[in-house]
């Protein structure tokens, strides 16, 4: 668990921010669920569940009660959805941190931050595209360019069980050619096994069956509906029959957004699907639902690789420099900040010398000096700390409407 500090925690916000403008236009509404829940909410997402069995913070609280810390926020918001009863479709965005007991790497760490949204109530497949073309501009909207989306449909609860055994007997039938690890999976999942990167697993992940001959009609058509929206809308897509996605809740289109620059092991910057079973699961009614993640902390470091939405400078727009004692700064600082300039000033009553210094080091584009002169005469001087200019002597009075029209004609000239 890490501390997020300046620069980067201001690129958090903003990319929490830019999320939100995208979600906020197609309606979906904010939910804060809390981050501690009983552990039951999380039991539902299944037994089978890495997320659940082995990477869950979990507790007795002081009043006897089992709670986790939210390993992720779907199955929190399905909670919510039943305690609330909204009206569907119910159209709702989140973000926030999430926890996993997982070993910690590059792209993988104990307290991560996803923002997401899920939509509850509809079976629709324009709903699925919807979904996915959100996420799809909003990775866009952050100027990344090598993401891959990869699709697939685990079919109907019938489809995918007939699936998962049909897998099951083929994976059996060549378990000695497995990892010791997947050998270990195939006994509590075998649609995880295809999830493994391990070179040992290639060539009998390879020869598996593949869903989409376990597809329903229902399941196949809605799968074709989906892909032809996307395709009608312009998101470029793959079909990826052998995509499980990591929770076992999901059941009908799944899909991942894949980040060309990372390692493929971390290369899943966010994925959903549908989970039509979960809310009836946490004892809601039936109420079909889907949505995606997407990691923050992942999707940042493939905006770094791409060199895209980068952390925005936060130095000041002016600096006040007063030898008089402080106080005229503090009016000046007072006056500035009420009109949105990012003014900074300096303390301890320090010599011009050394508050120059700071000015500099701040980044602020100009200083603002106070002298004996500037103090008894009602005026200021605005020196441009990154050209040769003549420094300009002007009215207090005038002083912040000049400052505010050189910032906007510079900021114009950008
Ligand atoms: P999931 O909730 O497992 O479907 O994950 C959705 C997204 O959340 C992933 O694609 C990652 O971007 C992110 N994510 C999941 N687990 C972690 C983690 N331990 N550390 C960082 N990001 C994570």
């Amino acid at each position: 668990m890490r501390d997020i500090v300046s620069p980067e925690s201001a690129r958090w916000r903003r990319f929490v921010d830019s999320f939100e403008l995208i979600v906020g236009v197609a309606g979906y509404e904010l939910v804060i669920p809390p981050l501690l829940e009983d552990i039951g909410v999380f039991n539902r997402l299944g037994e089978a569940t890495d997320v659940v069995t082995k990477e869950m913070y979990d507790f007795v609280d002081k009043g006897e009660r089992h709670v986790a810390l939210r390993p992720e926020q779907t199955a929190s918001i399905c909670r919510s959805f039943v305690q609330h009863r909204p009206t569907t479709p119910f159209k709702a965005w989140y973000s926030g941190p999430n926890f996993r007991y997982e070993k910690p790497q590059r792209g993988r760490y104990r307290q991560f931050d996803q923002v997401g949204v899920e939509v509850l109530g509809s079976l629709d497949p324009y709903v699925d595209i919807e979904v996915v073309q959100l996420g799809w501009s909003f990775l866009a909207s952050l100027g990344l360019s090598r993401v891959e989306l990869a699709i697939n449909s685990l079919g109907e609860p019938d489809d995918r069980a007939r699936y998962v055994a049909a897998l099951n007997a083929y994976f059996l039938e060549r378990t000695n050619e497995l990892s010791p690890e997947s050998q270990q999976t195939l006994t509590r999942n075998p649609l995880r096994v295809l999830d493994s990167k391990r070179s040992e697993d290639a060539a009998v992940i390879a020869d598996a069956p593949l869903i989409n001959s376990f597809w329903s009609d229902t399941a196949a058509a809605h799968f074709s509906t989906v892909c032809d929206g996307l395709t009608a809308v312009g998101v470029p897509y793959t079909i990826d029959l052998k995509l499980v996605r990591g929770l076992d809740y999901y059941r009908g289109t799944t899909f991942e957004f894949r980040g060309g620059t990372l390692d493929s092991a971390q290369n899943a910057l966010g994925g959903g699907g549908r989970y039509d079973g979960l809310v009836a699961d946490l004892g809601g009614p039936e109420t079909p639902g889907v949505g995606f993640a997407i990691g923050l902390e992942r999707t940042l470091l493939a905006c770094d690789d791409e060199g895209v939405f980068p952390a925005a400078d936060q130095s000041a727009d002016v600096f006040v420099v007063d030898v008089c004692g402080g106080s005229v700064a503090l009016e000046i600082c007072t006056e500035l900040r009420s009109l949105g300039i990012r003014t900074e000033r300096s303390w301890d009553d320090r010599s011009m010398k050394s508050q120059m210094k700071s000015a500099n080091r701040s980044g602020a584009r100009f200083a603002v000096i106070i002298g004996e002169d500037e103090d008894q005469s009602d005026t200021a001087v605005i020196r441009d700390l990154r050209s040769d200019a003549e420094q300009v002597s002007v009215s207090r009075s005038n002083l912040a409407p000049t400052l505010k029209s050189r910032l906007s004609s510079l900021q114009g000239a950008v």
